[in-house]
């Protein structure tokens, strides 16, 4: 089959297709024929080596995984062929403390698709029975967001920040691959999220996605400052930083008393120095890393998308020959949302 292997990461990546051979079926995992694979800034971290650790080798990029089963184990139970499906982000195997206890994405012997082991920029995948999570007939394009990107925001707001129905919230980076379904996620649950992006061609988007209240920062705009304007001084319960650094004085600073802010992501590698004691001490406020999402999260993405709840989100898609050019426009930040790839037919 035809795969995309990283065959060398570094500021110029050497990426290649190549022919790869077909992943073989065990008794109780099955085969998928990949539909769609969606780019991460996880994906474009491990190519340019910033994520070094427990890379395979000549790895098959790509965790944003939807499909058909075109083959079936002996062993698999309820997965039949002809299903449309997506994968978790991380094999696991179902039996260990960790998995039991619904912390499957951290199985103590789980990989990362794309990362510790191979992933979806390639004709097929082959994974195990208990990281497939049937999707029935919902556009297998959109399907491909439901784990990564939509499964870690329900994950980040609800499990690790507890965002509540009674609260508000503030999403920055909101026109990005998380940030957009986190936005709308936030006003899901509160009613009261504020957006803030810093592309003018994304705004009109985001209110259209139900978010109103949503803002352009930009060059000569003291974010911050804005920020208190628009919440009175009083700040928010929650803010949700899916860019890092360069975000993380103005994502503390939003938070009221007891807030809680969520860094999901670091695409700038700045260093800081925020002012933690105004900001995180005297507001007994917390900072909360968050990443991954389990098999119940990724279910309540794919009951959310069904009821209309929230809308994947697909700036632009590209054919996997086009690969370096979906790279180039994410590096861009000009799409809005996730850029997919579709693989070889
Ligand atoms: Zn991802
Ligand atoms: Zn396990």
């Amino acid at each position: 089959m035809k795969a995309l292997i990283l065959k060398e990461p570094g500021a110029k990546p050497d990426i290649r297709v190549v022919d790869s051979p077909e992943p073989s079926l065990t008794s109780d995992g099955v085969i998928i024929k990949v539909a769609a694979s969606g780019i991460c800034h996880h994906d474009i971290s491990v190519m340019d080596g910033t994520l070094r650790r427990g890379t395979k080798t000549d790895v098959i990029l790509g965790h944003e995984i939807s499909g058909t089963v075109v083959d079936v184990g002996v062993d698999v139970k309820d997965i039949n062929l002809g299903e449309n499906v997506v994968t978790t982000l991380t094999s696991s195997c179902g039996v260990c403390d960790t998995c039991q206890n619904g912390r499957d994405y951290l199985c103590d012997y789980g990989h990362g698709y794309g990362h510790g082991i191979d992933g979806g920029f390639a004709e097929y995948i082959g994974v195990g029975q208990q990281n497939v999570i049937k999707v029935g007939n919902i556009d297998l394009e959109q399907a491909a967001l439901l784990a990564c990107p939509i499964g870690v925001c329900i994950r980040a707001l609800t499990d690790r920040a507890s965002l509540q129905s009674y609260e508000s919230c503030a999403v920055f980076g909101s026109g990005g691959g998380l940030g957009i379904h986190a936005a709308q996620l936030a006003q899901m649950i509160t009613g009261n999220s504020f957006a803030f992006t810093y592309s003018p061609e994304k705004v009109e988007r985001i209110i259209e996605l139900g978010i109103e209240q949503t803002f352009l920062l930009g060059d000569g705009i003291d974010s911050t400052e804005l920020i208190m304007a628009i919440f009175q001084d009083e700040g928010v319960n929650v803010s949700f930083n899916p860019v890092g650094s360069s975000m993380i004085e103005t994502a503390i600073s939003s938070l009221r008393y007891e807030g809680r802010a969520l860094l999901m992501g670091e695409v700038s590698s700045g260093i800081i120095s925020p002012n933690l004691s105004a900001n995180l001490i005297f507001k007994n406020a917390s900072l909360i890393g968050s990443t991954g999402a389990n098999k119940t999260q990724i279910q309540m993405g794919l009951d959310m998308v069904v009821k209309g709840l929230i809308s994947p989100v697909i700036g632009q898609k590209f054919p996997m020959d086009d690969i370096s050019q979906a790279f180039q426009k994410i590096k861009s930040r000009e799409t809005i949302g996730r850029v997919v790839v579709i693989p070889w037919a």
